[in-house]
């Protein structure tokens, strides 16, 4: 049983980027620390602080069968700015104690994602794996592990569909492709879903397979007696 830390930018990073391997992970039994550092109070057409008290139930209400999230408040659209952010996070990331953490890459497109990958690393130091999770739509990001998430894309969607603020289904969208895709990418069998990572590479995690869920099925591409790609 493994500690495990997930840490989101935004109310609904961790149900679109790496819910499925939440789910995964919690369904061995690993215990699950989850995180969401702002407030989310600017993604909207009417920011402040309604909007993000909003934010706070759907997240609560996205992430209920994983957990209880806890809510930094951190302020939306500004995380590389604020002035108590590092020590906010850090705090977080010591009390949960973590065997592997799960957040954004400092390659990832919003400004936050960025700001909370760094602070997360410098966190973290030299204590714990850091897995990161997949881009929106896969835009610049190279996989080195895929997470069958297959059993709980369903309750993915879900979890997606609980951010009514956010107009949820250009995400739960953005999710059925990009996790199908994934899948594909591993040539598993049509109608399977796939989470994709990759590893932060720092001595001594270099190679943190047999701490990760299973990945997709693999289905033989070549058929010998045929001739014939499948
Ligand atoms: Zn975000």
């Amino acid at each position: 049983m493994l500690n495990i830390t997930a840490i989101g930018a935004h109310p609904d990073d961790l149900e679109i980027f790496m819910y499925g391997c939440l789910a995964a992970m919690k369904a061995r039994g690993d215990r699950l620390t989850l995180i969401v550092a702002t407030d989310g109070a600017k993604g909207g057409s009417e920011p402040g602080p309604a909007l993000a008290a909003q934010r706070a139930e759907e997240t609560q209400k996205g992430l209920a069968d994983l957990g209880k999230p806890q809510l930094l408040g951190l302020p939306d659209g500004a995380l590389v700015m604020a002035p108590d952010a590092r020590q906010v996070i850090t705090e977080a990331i010591n009390a949960s104690q973590p065997d592997v953490i799960i957040t954004h890459g400092p390659e990832d497109y919003h400004p936050d994602h960025r700001a909370l990958a760094h602070y997360v690393q410098d966190a973290a130091g030299f204590r714990c794996p850091i897995l990161i999770a997949d881009t929106l739509m896969g835009v610049g990001f190279q996989p080195e592990f895929y997470v069958d998430i297959t059993p709980h894309m369903v309750a993915k969607e879900k979890a997606i569909m609980a951010h009514t603020s956010q107009m949820p289904h250009r995400f739960t969208d953005a999710a059925r492709i990009t996790n199908r895709f994934r899948a594909a990418q591993c040539n598993a069998p049509d109608g399977h879903y796939a989470e994709a990572y990759r590893l932060e590479r720092r001595f001594p995690f270099t190679d943190i397979r047999c701490l990760l869920p299973d990945a997709p099925p693999y289905r033989p591409f070549y058929v010998p007696d045929s001739d014939a790609l499948i």
